[in-house]
């Protein structure tokens, strides 16, 4: 089986010193790729160097919603400086919109991620999202700057069925990861029936959102569970999903596999 954690942090201060065993017990389980994503400006190297050290993880620039500044005002020419000297990076992201904290204020959020999205646009990378609560917000931006003709996933995707469709439509897929182990709501039942096989991927966001039965921090091996909870809500053999969800991620972000 081959799996892609198509989501994760391992820049983390609770993962980066101890990378080494956490990735041989992730390749144990059948991870084959790790997308792993900064959230600050001053992990952006930290994330190249990692993927620089393991050959198995690709890595993406961004700043997260809930870490953007005012002074983050040229993040585009930020991007634009690191990707010129840094061409192997796979994705923009972590970028997105936070309705459910107070700070940073929301329009900040709206500000800084258009930018970051605008860059995604016009060097056609595909976007790695984090949408809670401002779903509408989010279609409005992509409407304003548009889309990468390459695409891209709203992480750790927990919206209905409607809001599903809208963004298919506009080129987006989704991860899920954690949340796949909790008793499954209708909701999430029907949207996976909409969102499988084509639109759907795994993460673990490691080191945050950890399957039930583990304790904080997440780990990549983790997956594992988060593709038993995926087979029990589906319906369908974990190879399949295991199958279908890797191609998914190789298609969108290019990956060698
Ligand atoms: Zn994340």
């Amino acid at each position: 089986m081959k799996i892609v954690d198509a989501h994760c942090h391992l820049e983390s201060p609770e993962l980066k010193d101890d990378l080494h065993k956490l990735l041989n017990d992730a390749y144990r389980e059948g991870v084959v790729k790790i997308i792993t994503s900064s959230v600050i400006i001053d992990e952006w190297y930290i994330s190249k160097n990692i993927s620089k050290n393991f050959p198995e993880v690709e890595y993406t620039v961004g700043v997260h919603p809930w870490y953007v500044k005012d002074s983050h005002f040229d993040i585009y020419k930020k991007l634009g400086e690191f990707y010129t000297e840094n061409r192997d990076l796979i994705a923009i992201g972590e970028i997105g919109l936070d309705k459910k904290i107070d700070s940073p204020p929301f329009y900040l959020q709206q500000m800084i991620f258009e930018e970051q999205m605008k860059f995604a646009v016009d060097v056609n990378l595909p976007v790695i999202i984090h949408c809670r609560g401002a779903f509408n917000e989010l279609a409005e931006s992509l409407k304003k700057v548009g889309m990468p003709k390459r695409g891209g996933i709203i992480h750790a995707f927990s919206g209905s069925v409607d809001i599903a469709l809208t963004f298919i439509k506009k080129g987006i897929s989704f991860s899920m990861g954690g949340a796949l182990t909790y008793k499954p709501s209708n909701k999430r039942i029907e949207t996976l029936k909409v969102i499988y096989p084509e639109h759907f991927l795994l993460e673990t966001d490691s080191p945050d959102i950890p399957p039930v039965g583990t304790e904080k921090p997440n780990v990549p091996a983790n997956i594992i569970l988060n593709l038993k909870g995926a087979e029990a809500i589906i319906g369908r053999s974990a190879e399949e999903i295991a199958e279908v969800t890797t191609k998914n991620a190789e298609r969108i972000f290019n990956l060698k596999i």
